[in-house]
């Protein structure tokens, strides 16, 4: 692990900046290093020995917590959303990296994986697994932001606006915890949501924040091709990769902004590269069967 201390100045005006947190680690990275850090000091001080958690089949977060439990000793059990992805995980590059890195994998239905939080359901997978230290999906809960308020530094007190995506709020929590007084964290979810201003309102200490709700291209890892053409042109121009289904919108939609003049002229603004590159090979997946461009 290293600190982050070098931003990439993209030249708009000299005032934005991308802050590549995603080089935490090169396995375990960006945020989801940020919010598993505190989670698995936990584990290892409740001797736990596995850890089971529950996601999509891209997650960001089954893969980092594959890589996690590998790493530092435990078993991981994923429980997986979508019971028709069991026959056929060689076509999921997620889910093949992270039965590599030892993952079990247990596939429910979309009507039982809505259940995941039960008491029954939890129950359940005591039985079937025996005792585990739980990470709610995405990885979100009070360890996680405390490890997100860590990606601010006191360098980054210069900038006036920092801006990060959003999926259940965890991460934009823990920056909007840890930013000056003078700044204000914009967060761009990545899927269609009105809860996560509530969500985020559970957590963040601050009202120096906001979100806006217009860049998620139709839901979470909806995409288009104008989209994905953005993330193209924006590595060939700045020599940094995007995520199709975090950080492309993020900066698609910072970028939009400050072309519609939502900033004030003089403003510093720091984006947040959160990570989530691992998904890059799944989308391919996806692009190549519905016959558009892949991102590079
Ligand atoms: C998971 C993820 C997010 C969303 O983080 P939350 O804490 O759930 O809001 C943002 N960016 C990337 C790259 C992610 O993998």
């Amino acid at each position: 692990m290293f600190a982050i201390s070098n931003y990439i100045n993209i030249h708009i005006d000299n005032q934005l900046y991308i802050k590549p947190d995603y080089l935490t680690d090169p396995v375990i990275s960006g945020n989801k290093y940020r919010k598993l850090k505190y989670n698995v000091l936990q584990a290892k001080k409740q001797n736990a020995k596995t850890l089971l958690t529950f996601g999509g089949a891209f997650s960001n977060h089954i893969a980092a917590v594959a890589a996690v439990g590998n790493r530092f000793g435990f078993r991981t059990i994923g429980v997986i959303r979508g019971e028709e992805i069991r026959g056929n995980i060689q076509e999921n590059s997620t889910l093949m990296y992270a039965q590599s890195q030892g993952m079990k994998y247990h596939f429910v239905s979309r009507e039982a994986y809505r259940e995941k939080e039960t008491e029954t359901f939890i129950k359940n997978l005591k039985n079937e697994f025996g005792e585990f230290y739980l990470i709610p999906e995405g990885g979100t809960n009070e360890l996680a932001i405390k490890g997100c308020q860590e990606i601010l530094t006191e360098q980054d007190s210069e900038f006036d606006f920092i801006t990060c995506p959003v999926g259940t709020g965890g991460t934009i929590s823990g920056i909007i915890n840890s930013a000056k007084n003078h700044q204000k964290i914009i967060g761009f979810p990545a899927l269609k949501g009105e809860f996560l201003r509530k969500d985020i309102s559970k957590f963040a200490k601050r009202d120096n924040w906001d979100l806006i709700t217009d860049y998620h291209f139709g839901g979470y890892a909806k995409i288009n091709s104008e989209l994905i053409s953005f993330i193209n042109d924006f590595k060939r121009q700045y020599n940094m990769p995007l995520d199709p289904i975090y950080t492309g919108k993020m900066a698609y939609g910072v970028l939009d902004l400050i072309k519609k003049g939502y900033f004030p002229k003089d403003a510093k603004i720091l984006m947040i590269h959160t990570g989530g590159l691992q998904g890059i090979i799944g989308m391919n997946h996806v692009l190549e069967k519905k016959n558009m461009i892949k991102i590079q």
